[in-house]
């Protein structure tokens, strides 16, 4: 942050546009050019029964209340649901501040979990336990609170277009678990109705912004747009990597130059190298330094 304030930027934090600000105001007080990258931070429900119960909540909100508000406490008997980093991130942080147990539940098996594989492994070293092959059916409650979730084990079925196979219920399979506390992690949309922009064009399935792919100009001109809003859920380091593409369009838009010209759409490929064994290291991978999982529990100081 430091760093880019050095380069001359003005930073405004606590300002949400669309609300505090819109565009338009911006374009009133003389900025020519917009970049939209916020994020993909509102939380996809799962539609069954029990979601309003106190105690349920999503993962965003849960890691923004352990991370940021004084005194935000967790369940003895925490249930995250959900497979992806979110779920992950949301499990580890919940057991460092849990006096009991924290588990996942994923509806599909270990091999499809798309979090990051070192963080799951380092979720079962602390103490998380994971729940493969199981999907909620129903969160139950008190009638305030929530006290357990009913569950049914799935099977493996048929391959989807996205290359992996469809999880089915197996009838007759559901059993009830406890929690004090669930987390819903499936997976976030961009929240763009808060921008309040007219004439942008969202897609209708997964709410990302459209952008002209090599420019990332949406249909407004001299408003670009990229990160998760565009992409949907993803990394990090694709999404500072639209940052950079933007810039350039951005740069070309305000000297009134041609977005396009002498850009080429495709992306950087993977290459075959041949490395010879007499180059390559005979010593294995180091592993980082890591404080031990007993000594991690009760805070949230990186751990390598
Ligand atoms: C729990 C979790 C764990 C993750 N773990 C990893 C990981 O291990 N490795 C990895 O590479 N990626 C990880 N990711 C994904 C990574 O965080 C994102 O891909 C990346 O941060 C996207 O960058 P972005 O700039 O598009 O959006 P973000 O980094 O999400 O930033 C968007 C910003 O815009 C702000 N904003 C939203 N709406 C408005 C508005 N109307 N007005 C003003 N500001 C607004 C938001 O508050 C936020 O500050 C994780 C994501 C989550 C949720």
């Amino acid at each position: 942050m430091e760093a880019i304030k050095a380069l001359g930027v003005d930073i405004k934090t606590g300002v949400t546009v669309g609300r505090d600000v819109t565009i338009s105001d911006l374009r009133e007080r003389g900025y020519r050019a917009f970049f939209l990258a916020i994020g993909a931070h509102q939380n996809i429900s799962l539609n069954i029964p029990g979601e309003d119960l106190e105690g349920v909540v999503d993962a965003i909100s849960l890691l923004f209340a352990l991370n940021l508000k004084v005194g935000a406490s967790v369940g003895s008997n925490v249930v995250v649901i959900g497979g992806g980093n979110s779920a992950v991130d949301s499990a580890r942080t919940a057991k460092r501040r849990s006096k009991g147990v924290v588990r996942i539940l994923y509806r599909r098996t270990a091999e499809e979990m798309t979090a990051v594989r070192d963080e799951v492994e380092e979720a079962i070293n602390e103490g998380i336990s994971i729940e493969y092959l199981t999907s909620p059916v129903e969160i139950l409650g008190d009638g305030t609170k929530v006290t357990g979730i009913r569950c049914q084990r799935m099977k493996m079925g048929e391959m989807e277009a996205d290359g992996r196979r469809r999880p089915e219920p197996i009838p007759g399979s559901e059993f009830v678990i406890d929690a004090d506390h669930v987390v819903i992690a499936i997976g976030q949309r961009p929240n763009t109705s808060l921008l309040n922009i007219r004439w942008l064009e969202i897609d209708s399935d997964d709410a990302t912004i459209k952008v002209e792919p090599l420019t990332l100009e949406t249909r407004i001109p001299g408003i670009f747009a990229g990160g998760d809003c565009v992409t949907g859920p993803n990394n990090v380091v694709e999404a500072v990597a639209t940052g950079l593409q933007a810039a350039e369009s951005i740069d070309r838009y305000l000297r009134g130059r041609d977005l396009r010209k002498g850009r080429s759409p495709e992306k950087p490929q993977p290459v075959e190298i041949d490395v010879s064994e007499r180059d390559a290291s005979h010593y294995k991978r180091a592993r980082m330094p890591a404080t031990p999982p007993y000594k991690r529990m009760g805070r949230l100081e990186e751990i390598a």
